[in-house]
């Protein structure tokens, strides 16, 4: 097969050092000869941040973190930051604290370092969220990519088990729908796959032993490639779909990629003969489904929508609202009833094999 393609790195450091965050985070600060820090990470993350924020000269803290980031909030942090000169912005925590941070970001142009606390992989992609009311507003900027990340497994060991296998599968999430998303290439697929290795093994190991680094430290590794992969390709259907139920529906993020991404695997795999290879393979299983179903029960991973605040009344709209986000080169042509069929299967929680 002849290669055809277009494929755009992003420059950012990236440092994985288990248990030295606080000296790496200080090294980041330095090498952007930054010398006034805007600390963010919300008040469930405060120890987390201590525990990052050791060696740097923290001007103001901010800890008014929210899910989506609304733009009201983005717009009380932008102020605090231009009010205290801030020249370094400092995120610790999730997904929604690294959102926040890019928030800022894409309107003041400071610079980002930041400590990811769960395996969202928001810190790899020049990806934003805002949301007004319950429209959620994505977009694409260089400004928002962090300068650095410092990853320190020993900082998600107080992830609670259910909440970090949930992450991790969003993770999980980023890989498959990498294969097929509207910039995929040999390049992004190849980072997918061995995202998808890493969290495979990964996952198990930590729900095995959550107090333990060496699950947490491949989870991360495998999170970091997934988001890489994900930037890079774009959303596809899977992320199309799981972005209005988050906004229209306010689902938790991770939890929702968790319980879509069998039905879309379940609907595309059979279309798209590579990715269904190339995910078979990572996940070293016969077909790409049954290796994510295996993982998924071995981790005991959530089910059901229905379990999560979506309802079956919510599916016809849910698909109306959807069916025009649908990537047109999606590898199965998706009609409304296809999506109906899909979002009540995810609803129930029903194997798709
Ligand atoms: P989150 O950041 O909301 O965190 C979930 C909960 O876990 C919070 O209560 C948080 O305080 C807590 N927590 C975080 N780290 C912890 C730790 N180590 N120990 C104990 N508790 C901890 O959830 P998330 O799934 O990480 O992020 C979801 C958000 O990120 C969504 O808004 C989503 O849209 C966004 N996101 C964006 C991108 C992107 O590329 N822009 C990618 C992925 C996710």
């Amino acid at each position: 097969m002849s290669l055809r393609f277009e494929h755009e790195s992003f420059a950012q450091r990236v440092v994985f050092a288990a248990g030295e965050a606080a000296a790496k985070v200080a090294q980041e600060v330095m090498r952007l000869g930054a010398t006034s820090v805007m600390l963010i990470a919300s008040k469930s993350e405060a120890d987390l941040a201590r525990r990052v924020s050791r060696g740097i000269p923290v001007t103001l803290r901010f800890d008014d973190v929210v899910m989506h980031v609304p733009v009201e909030v983005a717009e009380r942090a932008r102020a605090a930051a231009t009010g205290h000169r801030v020249d370094v912005i400092v995120s610790a925590g999730g997904g929604s604290t690294t959102g926040l941070a890019k928030a800022i970001a894409l309107t003041t142009g400071l610079p980002i370092i930041a400590v990811p606390t769960t395996y969202a992989g928001s810190e790899a992609t020049n990806v934003w969220g805002l949301t007004e009311g319950a429209q959620k507003t994505t977009g694409v900027d260089p400004r928002v990519l962090p300068r650095a990340v410092v990853y320190d497994a020993a900082l998600t060991v107080s992830l609670p088990v259910p909440m970090s296998v949930a992450s991790g599968l969003n993770a999980v999430a980023h890989c498959v729908d990498s294969m097929w998303a509207p910039r995929t290439d040999p390049i992004n697929q190849a980072m997918a796959a061995e995202g998808i290795r890493a969290l495979r093994l990964g996952l198990p190991a930590l729900v095995d032993d959550p107090a333990g680094l060496l699950g947490r430290e491949q989870t991360l590794y495998g999170a970091y490639l997934s988001a890489v992969a994900f930037a890079s390709s774009g959303s596809g259907l899977h992320h199309k779909i799981c972005h209005v139920l988050g906004g229209k529906y306010n689902l938790p993020h991770a939890q929702t990629h968790a319980i879509v991404l069998p039905q879309v695997l379940a609907l595309n795999g059979p279309s798209a003969p590579d990715a269904e290879r190339r995910l078979a393979a990572a996940f070293d299983s016969e077909r790409a489904i049954d290796g994510l179903q295996d993982l998924r029960m071995r981790l005991d991973a959530p089910r059901a929508l229905r379990d999560i605040g979506f309802t079956e009344a919510d599916v016809p709209a849910a698909a109306a609202a959807i069916l025009p986000t649908v990537p047109a080169d999606n590898p199965t042509a998706v009609t409304t009833e296809i999506l109906e069929r899909l979002l009540r299967a995810a609803w129930d929680g029903a194997d798709p094999r």
